[in-house]
């Protein structure tokens, strides 16, 4: 039987599963993402992925369909290129993954943006497969968002479904993409923590810094948030309850343009704070949402942080015939 590897290719960390014909994970691995170097050393990395992902699912590499992967940046699959993928290391130009991944393994690669690839995971195997339309909202370092319509992915001219850009405030906070007022700026990991490093030089007291340094960390991840909360830490409590805000006001948005069934939260954030916190997303959703007697249904993420991986593996088509041995 035919298997196919998928690979979630963010930024911190490079997540690779491998998958039988029935979506069933035979095998994982993890691996950190290279911080310095370029796209040659992050295709490296990914191919090193699979290979252990074949290891832990124990079977032969020869055996694989093929290998999808999910990317951030401008993913061309035609092309087989991804191009100015800005969190991973020297990666501004066009690089073509699919080419080099490819001879690397010796199996055919398709590639996808990542988020799309994880909305459509939890569409086909995870928390969406009861709607016909849903939006994933991808709560990490970054909000992203996926958008399915009708049983199909909504891709515009290529870059809809960024969520995390929906303006919730004018004139307000500067958000990473350099614009203001973006609910990113308010929502993503990456503003929390550079808006909890100004609290602190003005003399702000947190306990997320040390937890951080504790668990031999250089970011406030997920987990330390998510510490931090349990301690009732007052910054990461009023960090969140701000970021819960946004989120909030931007899907309710989203959903009066779309109507969508659904809203699916997920990402590194999403996953970790889990259904409490998608909880107090739909009650802060409820003051926005113009058909406020009928919201959508809101749920986390199934397959958790897999998704991505899987949804990748899911680029390559079940019953393709796996590649004969060279
Ligand atoms: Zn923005």
């Amino acid at each position: 039987m035919a298997r196919r590897a998928g690979v979630d290719l963010g930024g911190t960390k490079i997540q690779a599963v491998v998958m039988d014909d029935g979506g069933q994970v035979l095998g994982s691995s993890r691996q950190p993402t290279p911080t310095t170097g370029g796209p040659r050393d992050v295709v490296a990395a990914v191919a090193a992925a699979v290979r252990e992902g074949v290891a832990d699912a124990g079977v032969a590499l020869e055996s694989l369909a093929g290998v999808g992967v999910g990317s951030p940046g401008d993913v061309d699959d035609r092309a087989g290129t991804v191009t100015s993928a800005r969190n991973l290391p020297g990666w501004d130009g066009s690089f073509p993954v699919a080419g080099v991944l490819g001879e690397e393994l010796e199996v055919p690669v398709s590639l996808a943006n990542d988020v799309d690839v994880a909305t459509v995971a939890e569409y086909e195997l995870g928390s969406g497969r009861p709607y016909a339309s849903l939006l994933g909202v991808f709560w990490g370092t970054g909000v992203g968002g996926g958008i399915v319509l009708d049983g199909k992915l909504w891709h515009g001219r290529a870059s809809a479904g960024e969520i995390g850009h929906m303006v919730v405030k004018l004139g307000g906070a500067r958000c990473p993409c350099g614009r203001k007022g973006c609910m990113e700026a308010y929502a993503g990991r990456g503003a929390m923590e550079a808006r909890a490093r100004r609290e602190v030089e003005d003399g702000t007291r947190t306990e997320l810094f040390k937890i951080m340094h504790k668990r031999g960390r250089t970011r406030l991840t997920s987990g330390v948030f998510a510490r931090a909360l349990e301690q009732g830490d007052e910054l990461a409590v009023s960090l969140i309850d701000r970021a819960v805000e946004a989120l909030g006001a931007a899907i309710a948005s989203a959903v009066n343009l779309l109507d969508v069934e659904a809203v699916i939260i997920g990402g590194g954030l999403g996953v970790r704070l889990g259904t409490p916190y998608a909880e107090r997303i739909e009650r802060a959703m409820l003051p926005h949402l113009f058909s406020d007697y009928r919201p959508p249904a809101v749920g986390t993420a199934a397959l958790g942080d897999l998704g991505g991986a899987i949804g990748a593996a899911l680029l390559i088509p079940a019953g393709r015939p796996a590649q004969a041995p060279t």
